[in-house]
């Protein structure tokens, strides 16, 4: 799969970049920074990406800000979007769940619990009808 990351914490891309790569993942990894560094990658892209992994608390444009422009444009609402981060916020959670989202999941503290939780998810969409753009 052709994976889009948004995510601002460098320390997170790292994270995901290891679990692919350890876990010998053949995924494509693409990086955005915040919403408005992926909407303008989006919009300027053939390819889009097969899923979308979202952190929400990133400056310039947050994640829900971002899901809210990405589920309103005819061309990209229909990337699968999940929801990767620390807020265990229930309005965060019912907001996203609400604008559309195909998965919640938080981050854990630990590399370990992080990997198998990745690793599950990956899995998951892997084994996906994905919509190719
Ligand atoms: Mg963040």
């Amino acid at each position: 799969m052709n994976i889009l990351l948004i995510e601002d914490d460098t320390i997170e891309t790292m994270k995901l970049q290891r679990t692919v790569s350890k876990l010998q993942l053949r995924h494509g990894i693409l990086e955005a920074k915040n919403g408005e560094e992926a909407l303008s990658l989006l919009e300027s892209t053939n390819a889009l990406p097969d899923i979308i992994l979202l952190d929400l608390n990133m400056p310039r444009m947050s994640g829900i800000e971002f899901l809210k422009i990405l589920k309103a444009d005819h061309r990209l609402k229909y990337l699968p979007t999940i929801v990767l981060t620390t807020s265990e916020n229930r309005a965060d959670l019912l907001e996203c769940y609400e604008i559309g989202i195909a998965g919640y999941i938080i981050k854990p503290l630990k590399y370990e619990d992080y990997e198998l939780k990745l690793q599950k998810v990956l899995a998951y969409w892997d084994i996906n009808e994905l919509v190719k753009a």
